[in-house]
């Protein structure tokens, strides 16, 4: 009897003792990582104090990734654990919160006009999936909605500059063009602490003079590689077979967060994009992960691998 109780007081000693071992090792990753509060809103000058304010839930690989430990072994059983990713899992850092891997996939999904209540449903299919995208917006449309692009930015997307007025600049004076271009800037400051590092012309119309405009203003001029046209067909269907039949590694995908048919068609494409191998993330993220600075006055359709972003 005596035997058998100290070989149980043993045994319930170790227990605790392998325990505390266990519960110490488990909060040092969570006390370092913390994504959520680590994150940098946009990537290429933009800040957004208000998006660090809010409470988000952090994306889905990041919780996984954030429970896993630096060590080799722990990161060997949480791979052998983990059922959706079987090769080797980059581990999430300051600079890079959601653990992207440079080397693998990733395209860039970009959404212009809104905001407007398609917004909320696109950012909701895009956090439960762990994926972000950039929002060029309207910037008479930033006083009426305050909510959707705070709820845009909690959730780490991008926001970027479709103009004011959404007026094809080479149709308008130097003026006229820097009027589209800094009252946009000025009340995302304003209300949401947050200047945009990047800019769409509307209707993708530039010439030499508005480029070397936007150049003096510091704004590099995103366009795209894919485009479903999604404003002219307004069909779900479409809209996610023409990207999916076409979308490659580096791609910028157009198109606009105020249909109906794109918010159903996002819902659809990320978890396909996702089951390809496709990484998304913001612009800002492609050119980084990429290793590209976006230059001032430059227009970019993609930022392919191990190549110079493609320019005109
Ligand atoms: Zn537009």
């Amino acid at each position: 009897m005596r035997t058998k109780t100290g070989i149980k007081q043993l045994l319930y000693i170790a227990g605790c003792s392998f325990a505390i071992v266990l519960l110490t090792a488990g909060c040092l990753p969570d006390n370092e990582m913390q994504p959520e509060q680590t994150v940098q809103v946009s990537t290429a000058g933009g800040n957004s104090a208000a998006s660090e304010q809010l409470a988000v839930q952090p994306a889905e690989p990041v919780q996984k990734e954030a429970g896993s430990i630096d060590s080799g072994d722990a990161a060997e059983n949480e791979n052998t654990a983990s059922e959706a990713d079987n090769e080797t899992i980059v581990q999430p850092q300051d600079d890079n919160p959601y653990g992207i891997d440079p080397d693998k996939p990733m395209i860039a999904l970009t959404f212009d006009d809104g905001p407007s209540k398609y917004t909320w449903d696109i950012v909701n299919t895009l956090q439960a999936r762990g994926a972000r995208a950039t929002f060029f917006l309207i910037g008479s449309q930033v006083a009426t909605h305050e909510a959707a692009i705070d709820y845009t930015l909690a959730n780490h997307n991008e926001i970027a500059s479709h103009s004011f007025g959404h007026k094809n600049l080479t149709k308008l004076s130097d003026v006229e063009v820097i009027n589209q271009i800094r009252p946009v800037d000025t009340a995302l400051l304003e209300r949401h602490e947050y200047v945009p590092a990047l800019c769409r012309v509307p209707y993708g119309s530039r010439d030499e003079r508005v480029l070397g405009i936007l150049k003096e203003e510091g704004k590099p001029v995103i366009g795209w590689s894919v485009d479903p046209r999604d404003w002219e067909v307004k069909d779900k269907d479409k809209i996610v077979n023409h990207i999916l039949d076409r979308v490659q590694d580096g791609d910028i995908v157009l198109m606009h967060d105020i249909y109906e048919p794109t918010a159903k068609a996002v819902a659809e494409l990320v978890p396909a994009l996702q089951e390809r191998g496709y990484q998304l993330v913001t612009v800002s993220e492609l050119f980084r992960f990429r290793g590209v600075t976006p230059q001032p006055g430059e227009y970019y359709r993609s930022v392919p691998p191990a190549e110079e972003a493609e320019k005109i």
